[in-house]
């Protein structure tokens, strides 16, 4: 049986703190602010990897008021997903994700993102898709106020 799962996330843009999505860390003069490395990217791909389970969401596995993850890498968040996963005998099957970005131009980083959450999942690189969409200018992410992003993840479980 193949089990869909939907990631959503969004963190506030603000000054002083690099801008990780997908485990790259991108030139920008705003970056996200979270209690990890606010990776909104890997959050989402995070989301959907429990949501495909009904495993709940990364707050309840990863509380932002445990000091043990504060400022961590969330790729390595991700790793510890996949073993959610895996317990439970799920393969995960593929992830695709858009980051809804107003700037900087994320074209030249997706596919290193890819590579990146492609190795945290341990799964090829080609059953990975990140893609980028600008919002036009439009709200608050148009407004450069956050950045936020989507993904959906099938994992291969027994009947
Ligand atoms: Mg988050």
């Amino acid at each position: 049986m193949t089990r869909s799962g939907l990631g959503f996330d969004l963190h506030p843009l603000v000054e002083g703190r690099p801008l990780v999505l997908g485990g790259v860390t991108v030139e920008s003069d705003l970056g996200l602010s979270g209690h990890s490395d606010a990776d909104v990217l890997s959050h989402a791909v995070g989301e959907a990897l429990l949501g495909a389970l009904a495993l709940g969401d990364l707050g309840r596995h990863f509380p932002d008021t445990d000091s043990r993850y504060r400022g961590i890498s969330s790729l390595a968040l991700l790793r510890h997903v996949v073993t959610l996963v895996v317990a439970r005998g799920g393969a995960i099957v593929n992830v695709d994700a858009t980051v809804l970005a107003e700037a900087p131009r994320l074209a030249p980083h997706l596919a290193e993102m890819a590579k990146r959450l492609a190795d945290a999942l341990g799964v090829d690189a080609d059953r990975v898709s990140v893609k980028a969409k600008s919002p036009e200018g439009l709200g608050l992410l148009g407004r450069r106020e956050g950045i936020a992003a989507m993904a959906v993840a099938s994992v291969e479980v027994g009947a």
